[in-house]
């Protein structure tokens, strides 16, 4: 839930927490993702094996790493939609690696951050 911080001047202001702060940014990193690869759809006529520059969307406000995942692979992380992919190594503790590969790994978002997905 967002903190509620009573600020100086009289009005409040909306905190979020650490955990939504994360999710949002992970969702932000999702939809760029989701354009990348909707983008090679139409542009490509060899979107099954070529591999897409994703950003990394573990989350953190200052990854910038970007894996690389065929639209195949990447469609599948998206089947279940607490399903991230991210760089392997860069799960957080409320995040749970269900499958690892060379390029990447896929975790499972649980906690408080996964009502802010979607
Ligand atoms: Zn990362």
């Amino acid at each position: 839930m967002p903190v509620l911080l009573a600020v100086s001047s009289g009005y409040v202001e909306i905190v979020p927490t650490r955990e939504e702060r994360r999710a949002e940014n992970e969702a932000i990193f999702r939809a760029g993702n989701e354009r990348i690869v909707h983008n090679r759809e139409t542009s490509s006529t060899d979107v099954t094996s070529s591999t897409l520059p994703l950003i990394c969307e573990c989350g953190s406000a200052d990854c910038m790493d970007t894996i690389e995942l065929t639209r195949a692979e990447y469609e599948a992380v998206r089947q279940n939609k607490a399903h991230f992919a991210i760089e392997p190594g860069h799960q957080d503790k409320d995040e749970i690696v269900v499958d690892e590969f060379d390029r990447y790994a896929i975790v499972e978002k649980t906690g408080k951050g996964l009502s802010v997905v979607d």
